[in-house]
């Protein structure tokens, strides 16, 4: 499952890289505060593994929406989380995410899955299942994962924790223009109606916790972020604590 190349074992590699070959990078963040994008470019730079947590959850609701399982029924939400097939790519330059042998990359960014993953992420079942596969794909080492609850629930021992926001405005124009130049009100909408849920739930709920560096992302360029985080990473700053 590991796709990347190992970096350790490249001798054309950069001494930096290689020390930071094992290190486990959690960010964690609202939608759209660039969590995405910074965490590709950081392991990408640093020669770490990627995973997209948030693409697991949204294959999960995508399986259930074509299933048409009713996702605001939380129990049959959870009978049926055992059974789609999630499977992960981690390299930053080409993550992938297929269900049942499915490339569902595309099929996951539609309105329909957007206005339905909050409540199905919130199903414990469905985070169980999910936190499983992580685990397994973080214990291979050296990887950058972005989520909600990465430094809480899924890998609480990273050596590097960082919690990354934006404001809603700028959060919007960002998703809106990624989308093809998306209404910006409803996207605005959408993404504040799955904050309110993502932070209120009540399993694993979106959450600063403590040793989280704090980076708010409104007035920064994408490069200015990553090298922040890549930063952190290479000083092992994590020692340091909050912003
Ligand atoms: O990161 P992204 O916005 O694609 O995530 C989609 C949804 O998946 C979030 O709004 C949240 O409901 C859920 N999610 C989660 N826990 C994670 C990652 C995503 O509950 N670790």
């Amino acid at each position: 499952m590991n796709d990347a190349p190992h970096p350790a074992s490249d001798p054309a590699r950069p001494a930096s890289v290689a020390q930071t070959s094992g290190v486990v990078v959690a960010v964690d963040g609202t939608s759209g505060s660039g969590k995405s994008s910074t965490c590709r470019a950081v392991a990408d730079r640093l020669g770490l593994r990627y995973l997209d947590t948030g693409a697991q959850y949204r294959a999960m609701t995508w399986w259930m929406l074509a299933q048409g399982i009713d996702v605001h029924d939380a129990d049959a939400v959870a009978a049926a989380a055992g059974r789609p097939d999630i499977v992960s790519g981690t390299d930053p330059l080409g993550p992938t995410i297929a269900v049942d042998g499915t490339d569902v990359s595309v099929e996951i960014r539609t309105d329909a899955v957007n206005a339905a993953v909050s409540p199905v992420s919130a199903v414990p079942a469905v985070r169980e299942r999910l936190v499983a596969l992580q685990r397994e794909l973080v214990g291979e080492g050296g990887i950058v994962v972005e989520g909600r609850d990465i430094a809480s629930v899924v890998w609480p021992q990273a050596e590097v924790k960082v919690y990354l926001t934006a404001d809603p405005a700028a959060r919007a124009a960002r998703r809106a223009l990624e989308n093809g130049g998306a209404d910006v009100g409803a996207t605005e909408a959408s993404l504040l109606a799955r904050d309110k849920i993502d932070s209120g739930r009540a399993v694993a709920p979106l959450t600063r916790v403590h040793g989280a560096i704090h980076i708010d992302s409104t007035h920064q360029t994408l490069e200015q972020v990553v090298d922040l985080v890549a930063g952190l990473v290479e000083e092992g700053m994590t020692a340091v604590g909050g912003s």
